[in-house]
């Protein structure tokens, strides 16, 4: 059986979309389900927009996805001289030509062709059946240009869409070559080719491409690949996504606070989808994934369902992670993690009411925080009945040898029953004293992670502030 060979081929000239990201979860799957290759090649021909920063973006989100390649990543630009050499064996042999017609000549053709009601397309004036005898123009660099077929179709059966068929008539003799560098359509082609591409997974933006790519396919007497297009992904609106929607780079997401196997798990459910699975692991995926259960209509995305899934992810995900991943967002915060209380079992504390890494970062501030008490707001938290209470709640707790959440529930027990008041008069102040924080998780968790010497010192100098 033929081998089976995918590959994701960004151009590094911006982010990585999320488009780009799902098209690599699902060529990685093709590859992982049928036992065969995943390939990553960095399309970076485009030289005035290509940059090395967004060519480390991509790098950076698919090692963020776990999205691992088994070859690559391969760079267009270390292939100029195979692209010439391919050039050069269809100018001798008549499958592609020199063009030397200037831009300014295309355009009056263009204009012409407008006016005349006729679709703009280039007219073949420098095939070599057509210019005989003509000059060859001083200091124009040619172009090189396919010839494409004139009559006939070129049709394709879509693993995504079905079958499609264009005319030729629509497509004229694309440019190959332009200063020795290929275009996008021709290095593809050698590339798929050269790399032994069986699936050749893209968005529906390219789907134009593709008539023109079969085409030198067969002039090429190379094997044509499967095609899959993927139909775009929508804005929640409906509309084409843009900044306007909010994030659309990958890598955004990971600022947002996302978990990747989140992002993982949701761009590959957008789109795609195997009887009820909506939660599942790259390896499920993996087990199950088939082009044909992909959609043809436009995905949109759902940011409500997209924190959902990221929140049961912050549920399952094991705590040590979660607090390697948090540290630093803590601390931009202006949070003090050294030295304070032990933040896996803040994250063990928090993660169920955290939708993402943000989330927990706010929320588990008020531990790190450096402790600025409102002397105002501790008297009034000390009123009443509350000053006895946590009084007695630190009597309560001096002696105690093991400072755990069970044993801190029953010393407050025990002044609630002492002094026959509700929990409100021993929480409250704690809250303020000690937590610095108008809310907080249970109390007696949040206060074994505190530890029982800041807690006391905390509720003397609260005492103190309100003498
Ligand atoms: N470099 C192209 C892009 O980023 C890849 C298209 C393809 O997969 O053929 O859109």
């Amino acid at each position: 059986m033929k081998e089976i060979r995918t590959r994701i081929a960004p151009s590094p000239t911006g982010m990585m979309h999320l488009g780009t990201a799902r098209t690599a979860i699902y060529c990685w799957a093709v590859a992982r389900h049928l036992g065969g290759k995943f390939l990553l090649r960095i399309e970076d021909t485009d030289q005035k927009r290509s940059t090395q920063e967004a060519t480390q973006v991509i790098l950076d989100s698919m090692k963020w996805l776990n999205l691992d390649y088994d070859e690559g990543p391969i760079y267009q630009m270390d292939r100029l001289d195979r692209y010439r050499e391919v050039v050069e064996q269809m100018l001798a042999d008549g499958r592609a030509y020199k063009c030397y017609a200037t831009p300014e000549e295309l355009d009056e053709m263009r204009e012409a062709q407008r006016k005349a009601g006729l679709k703009p397309r280039y007219d073949g004036r420098w095939r070599p059946e057509n210019c005989q005898g003509k000059p060859i123009p001083e200091g124009v660099n040619p172009v090189i240009r396919f010839r494409n077929p004139d009559d006939g179709d070129v049709t394709w059966h879509d693993a995504v869409y079905g079958t499609i068929t264009i005319s030729n008539r629509e497509l004229d003799d694309l440019i190959i070559m332009r200063d020795g560098i290929p275009t996008y359509n021709f290095a593809v082609v050698v590339d798929d080719w050269d790399m032994k591409v069986s699936h050749v997974i893209r968005g529906a933006d390219h789907i134009n491409n593709t008539p023109r790519q079969i085409n030198l396919y067969k002039a090429l007497g190379a094997e044509v690949p499967v095609f899959a297009h993927l139909p775009l992904i929508n804005g929640p609106d409906g509309q084409k996504l843009s900044k306007r929607h909010g994030s659309v780079s990958v890598m955004e997401y990971e600022a947002q606070g996302f978990l990747p196997e989140a992002v993982f798990n949701y761009l590959a459910r957008l789109g795609w989808g195997h009887g009820n699975m909506e939660k599942f692991s790259r390896e499920e995926l993996a087990e199950v994934f088939e082009l044909g259960d992909c959609s043809r209509a436009a995905a949109r995305l759902d940011f409500k369902k997209f924190e959902w899934l990221n929140a049961q992810y912050m549920k399952e995900a094991d705590d040590a992670r979660l607090a390697s991943l948090v540290r630093a967002r803590i601390e931009k915060r202006g949070g003090v993690v050294e030295g304070g209380p032990d933040l896996v079992g803040v994250c063990g504390l928090l993660k169920t009411r955290s939708a993402t890494l943000e989330t927990l970062a706010d929320q588990a501030l008020f531990f790190y925080k450096p402790l600025e008490r409102d002397p105002e707001t501790v008297k009034t938290a000390l009123e009443g009945e509350n000053l006895a209470a946590i009084k007695a709640f630190a009597a309560a707790i001096e002696p105690l040898e093991d400072f755990t959440a069970p044993k801190i529930y029953e010393a407050i027990k025990s002044v609630m029953q002492a002094q026959n008041i509700k929990m409100g008069p021993v929480a409250t102040p704690l809250r303020v004293l000690v937590c610095n924080a108008d809310r907080t998780p249970q109390i007696d968790k949040t206060l074994e992670l505190f530890g029982k010497k800041v807690v006391l010192e905390r509720i003397a100098s609260g005492l103190e502030m309100a003498a």
